[in-house]
């Protein structure tokens, strides 16, 4: 048997019915061999954000946080991820472009590893008011290893995201 450890995922998209895709996204993790506990955040919602800055002329993103227990390896969650994505028709056409389901790993246990498939703790994510939100909502005791406590960053961020109705 494979150890059981704990993995924060960001799930969220801004094409579509995104409510329904990002259920239906949560429910394909439930049902992946190796996947259990999944438990959502609440959702938010926050403008799109290209490389070029905030593009309101883009539809509004949806996005929650995702805990679940796992037994695969990072590159193997990775790999599940990527299909479950590809299920709910996400297209790669432009870095950050507009997608129907976006899943990332934000956190995997409490490793750090950056590799050229694979980054956790995710990159971006102390930036990012759309993880950290629902993540403090989820977990308000929540550390992101190497910047600290997930609340106080969302405090600062709060206000670039809505709670979605
Ligand atoms: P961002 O990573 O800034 O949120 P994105 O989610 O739009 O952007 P994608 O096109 O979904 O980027 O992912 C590109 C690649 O990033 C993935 O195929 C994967 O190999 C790599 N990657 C690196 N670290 C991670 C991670 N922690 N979670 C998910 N993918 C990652
Ligand atoms: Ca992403
Ligand atoms: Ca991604």
């Amino acid at each position: 048997m494979s150890e059981t450890v704990r993995a924060v995922l960001a799930i969220g998209g801004n094409l579509g019915k995104r409510r329904k895709t990002i259920r239906s996204g949560l429910k394909a993790l439930a049902a992946t061999k190796g996947i259990s506990g999944v438990i959502c955040s609440p959702l938010v919602e926050s403008a799109a954000v290209t490389p070029d800055g905030v593009d309101e002329t883009k539809p509004a993103y949806l996005n929650g946080v995702v805990q679940i227990e796992t037994t695969l390896k990072p590159k193997e969650l990775l790999t599940e991820i990527r299909r479950i994505e590809t299920e709910h028709g996400r297209i790669r056409l432009e870095r950050w472009g507009s997608r129907t389901l976006d899943i990332d790993i934000i956190t995997y246990g409490d490793t750090i590893k950056s590799g050229k498939e694979l980054t956790v703790p995710h990159p971006r994510a102390f930036e990012r008011a759309f993880v950290l939100v629902p993540w403090s909502m989820l977990d308000p005791q929540a550390v992101l290893p190497g910047y600290g406590s997930v609340a106080a960053l969302a405090d600062e961020l709060k206000d670039q995201v809505w709670l979605a109705k």
